[in-house]
């Protein structure tokens, strides 16, 4: 039995976005099922406008991050070139092989030509193909226009009859002559499209499996008809559902989509985001709070995950890009990691906590990871305990009234300033909101924050006083 080959496939014109960390994740899962399986990164750099080093180098480093290491990859070596742009001579060597056998043709078609052949058949309802006119042209034609400088692009010559090809996902799958054109290629300037190159790469690769978005099922068939051609065989192809936003439309940077990187910079965990990943056409969130419940880290997360994945499992329809999905596995993730984790990542994080007693952050950490679930919300939520707001002091007319009481209260702690807090509330006949927010505002600058009493409590009573504004010199005012 030959061991399990998948491969990502991006093309470094951009951030890694979540269909991208999915597609990636859900490859490297079916490798790690097995012992021996690789997960190959391969970088599909053969558009040179749009790829950048900076976006190769930016999605490497987040699907590191993640913990999605790979097998083999432009810089991990291995047996081939993992650059698209470092293979050109062997895909020039499986062209001449094509043109040879004249299973490729060169078009002389103008863009006009090919964009009024476009809207003509969308005006048709028809869906767009290549006509086939320079199909036949006369070799002569062909060497008189080359020689004028004509640069035409090299096609494909589709078969004449249909494609067929199975899909774990979606069952067998069948493509008639008349629904797909011959495809480009290589363009006029000499480069080769992804149609054309990928499945060179894949069978030199000895990829076995191809798991990629739905969105390539054409590019499939046509993938699979060069692959007919050259007499090669195919890998198992399991295309899953394209990720939808929340208004149901295909999910791009307009309608929501965010790179990962901007979501790690949030302080979200790779686990939590392996996990919402995962939920993504596949494992039910049932399932995955328990293996995500036993695992210490990401990277054993994401081997358990692998030795549950099957294509069995995955869905055909298309799931939803829903970030409360994602609060919740991020909730679920800083809650696993234990308040003593949550304390140590904090202090390092902005070390002025350490003068805070521990077990005085500890309390307000456990009772506010809920609402502020990550690092840095949490850093900044409890920043007013090390730092002083720059707002004037209580003016409500109870203010002074409310320094007794605090001065009052017998052990400072966050229970009995609670209570001392309500039961004033409630003597001087205040609605929660008209009591709580100046005083949230006084004590911490801020509208919203962690809960009150327990950010009091951390701040101790002679602070607390002060930043009211009737510290100890007010109080002993006559
Ligand atoms: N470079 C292609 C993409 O990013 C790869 C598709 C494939 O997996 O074949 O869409």
């Amino acid at each position: 039995m030959t061991n399990i080959r998948t491969r990502f496939a991006p093309s470094p014109t951009g951030l890694l976005h979540i269909g991208g960390a999915r597609t990636a994740l859900f490859n490297f899962l079916l490798a790690k099922k097995e012992p021996d399986g690789a997960f190959i990164l391969r970088v599909d750099d053969t558009d040179m406008e749009r790829s950048k080093p900076e976006y190769e180098r930016g999605i490497m480093e987040d699907l590191r991050s993640l913990g999605l290491d790979w097998d083999e990859g432009p810089d991990k070596g291995g047996d081939y070139p993992y650059r698209q742009s470092e293979r050109a001579h062997i895909y020039n060597e499986v062209f001449d092989s094509l043109r040879k056998n004249a299973s490729v043709y060169p078009c002389f078609c103008s863009e006009e030509r090919l964009d009024a052949l476009r809207k003509d058949q969308a005006a048709a309802g028809a869906a767009p193909r290549y006509d086939g006119l320079c199909r036949h042209l006369a070799r002569t034609e062909i060497d008189a226009r080359i020689a004028k400088g004509e640069k035409p692009c090299w096609r494909f010559a589709m078969p004449d009859k249909t494609i067929l090809f199975h899909d774990e996902i979606r069952g067998d799958l069948s493509f008639s002559p008349e629904s797909i054109g011959d495809f480009v290629a290589v363009r006029g300037d000499g480069c080769p499209t992804y149609i054309f190159t990928s499945p060179i790469d894949d069978h030199y690769m000895k990829i076995t499996h191809i798991i990629r978005g739905d969105e390539h099922i054409p590019n499939t068939a046509r993938q699979q008809a060069l692959l007919d051609r050259l007499d090669w065989p195919a890998p198992v192809y399991a295309h899953i559902p394209m990720i939808l936003s929340q208004d149901r439309q295909k999910l791009s940077k307009r309608t929501g989509s965010v790179p990962i990187r901007r979501y790690m910079d949030d302080g979200l965990s790779p686990e939590a985001l392996s996990a919402y990943l995962s939920t993504l056409s596949w494992t039910s969130p049932e399932l995955l709070l328990n293996i995500f419940k036993e695992s210490r880290d990401a990277r054993e997360l994401l081997l358990k995950m692998a030795g549950l994945f099957s294509f069995e499992n995955v869905s055909r329809s298309s799931p939803v890009h829903d970030e409360a999905h994602l609060i919740y596995w991020q909730k679920e993730s800083i809650k696993k990691q234990g308040t003593d984790k949550v304390y140590w990542q904090l202090v390092k994080a902005e070390p002025r906590f350490g003068v805070l007693p521990p077990e005085v952050l500890e309390k307000i950490i456990d009772e506010s990871v809920s609402e502020f679930y990550t690092l840095p919300m949490l850093t900044d939520a409890l920043l007013p305990l090390v730092e002083r707001p720059l707002v004037p002091r209580l003016s409500e007319p109870w203010a002074e009234a409310l320094s007794e009481v605090l001065a009052g209260v017998e052990h400072w702690n966050s229970e009995s300033v609670n209570n001392a807090l309500r039961s004033f509330m409630k003597g001087r006949g205040l609605k929660g909101k008209e009591f709580f927010h100046p005083l949230r505002l006084a004590l911490t600058g801020r509208e919203s924050g962690a809960p009150l009493p327990l950010l009091m409590a951390a701040l101790g009573r002679e602070e607390t006083a002060k930043r009211a504004g009737h510290g100890k010199t007010d109080l002993s005012r006559p």
